[in-house]
């Protein structure tokens, strides 16, 4: 039984097979509150990176990651709709770091980079 409405934390788990999955509690509780707001599919497509997996060069990790940490997520959205749903939501739940990017929202609550911004790719 999963602590969340609409995440299990193995969605979570690196990407590279490595098994490692830190996410913290307190992005899943925000994720799914925000999914509620949304009314719209949150497809995760990145949770925790291993240090190795975050370095790949087709990941396009930055070398301090939020990812590394934990505490961030990329959220499949294709769509300029599926877009705009899921950063309405992300914004009344709390978030105060978001990425847009060609096919996924990045959110994340990394404590030790900067609050109250929104950047693009
Ligand atoms: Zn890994």
């Amino acid at each position: 039984m999963s602590k969340w409405k609409y995440f299990k934390k193995d969605e979570f788990t690196c990407k590279c097979g490595c098994g490692l999955n830190n996410i913290s509690d307190a992005l899943l509780d925000k994720l799914d509150e925000a999914r509620d707001i949304s009314g719209v599919p949150f497809s995760i497509n990145a949770g925790t990176r291993c240090k190795k997996h975050n370095s790949d060069p087709n990941v396009k990790g930055e070398p301090d990651s939020a990812h590394l940490y934990g505490y961030a997520a990329d959220i499949s959205a294709k769509t300029s709709q599926q877009k705009f749903a899921i950063i309405s939501s992300l914004l009344k739940v709390g978030f105060v770091r978001i990425g847009v990017y060609d096919t996924f929202i990045h959110a994340d609550i990394d404590p030790k980079k900067p609050q109250n911004v929104v950047w693009d790719d």
